[in-house]
């Protein structure tokens, strides 16, 4: 196992972060422990496997000198279209795929293998830069102030652009074209996402009235608004049974 170890923290320098140089310190000569052929394939296979589900990038697959995958155009970059609490945590989740886990990053600290900021970076940037497109002039208006804030500085720290006062206009194959102060601009990115508002679905209370059964609609099927609401909603409804 601390052979597989290892090998991962050869894997993640060669082939995560594609450090262009490994130091003498940085290499493991094998078998440090007389360890049977057939125990090195298997451990090989271990860290491939670790390596591959940390990274999500299989080294056996891409062809030598091979550009990691991109996606047509050559942009790896997402816009979420709408800045309320779906449209932020959205883009706190996209921005934060591909930065190391919790696990991964302990292991490679408690082995030295790269310096603290470096850490620091790869576990707060992912891989794909995120813009966060907001046509009113403020972020994360419908969350509380104390959630905001802690919102805001993950934000930050995942690197996400914020565009206030940005009306999305169109999304084409490549870009989103958006318009700020009357100025129109194109944004290539290969990913979007549409959280410019919800409204209810709920085609059962007809279908259930229909056949005269009584029916109380609470929660988000009646108008989308928050847990409270609905919890509250509930209640009360229950109480009317
Ligand atoms: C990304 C996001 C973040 C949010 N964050 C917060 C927050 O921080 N704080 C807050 O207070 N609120 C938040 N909300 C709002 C909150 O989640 C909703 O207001 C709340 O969940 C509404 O509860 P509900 O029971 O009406 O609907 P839901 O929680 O949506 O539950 C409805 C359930 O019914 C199921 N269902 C639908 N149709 C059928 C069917 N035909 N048969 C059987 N099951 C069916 C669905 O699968 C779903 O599980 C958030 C919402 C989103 C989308």
């Amino acid at each position: 196992m601390c052979c597989a170890r290892r090998f991962a923290v050869l894997l993640f320098i060669l082939f995560f972060y594609a450090a262009p140089e490994v130091s003498a310190q940085d290499l493991f000569v094998f078998p440090s422990r007389g360890q049977s052929n057939e125990q090195m394939q298997r451990d090989r296979m271990e860290c491939h496997a670790w390596a591959r589900q940390q990274t999500g990038f299989d080294p056996f697959q891409a062809s030598p000198g091979a550009p990691p995958p991109q996606a047509a155009g050559g942009s790896t970059a997402g816009a979420v279209i709408g800045g309320g609490a779906v449209g932020v945590e959205t883009a706190l989740l996209l921005a934060d795929k591909g930065t190391l886990s919790g696990d991964a990053l302990k292991f490679l600290l408690v082995n030295h293998a790269e310096a603290a900021e470096d850490l620091y970076e790869l576990a707060s940037r992912g891989t794909k830069q995120i813009v966060l497109l907001e046509m009113i002039d403020s972020v994360g208006k419908d969350i509380g102030r104390s959630t905001r804030w802690a919102m805001m500085q993950d934000v930050k720290r995942a690197g996400i652009e914020m565009r206030v006062a940005t009306r999305a206009l169109e999304i084409t194959a490549s870009s989103v074209r958006v318009e700020t102060d009357g100025r129109i601009e194109e944004i290539p990115v290969d990913t979007v996402v549409l959280a410019a508002g919800a409204q209810a679905f709920n085609p059962l209370q007809k279908a259930l009235e229909k056949r005269r059964i009584p029916v109380q609609v609470v929660g988000d099927a009646k108008t989308p608004a928050k847990a409270f609401d609905a919890i509250h909603q509930g209640f009360a409804a229950g109480r009317n049974v």
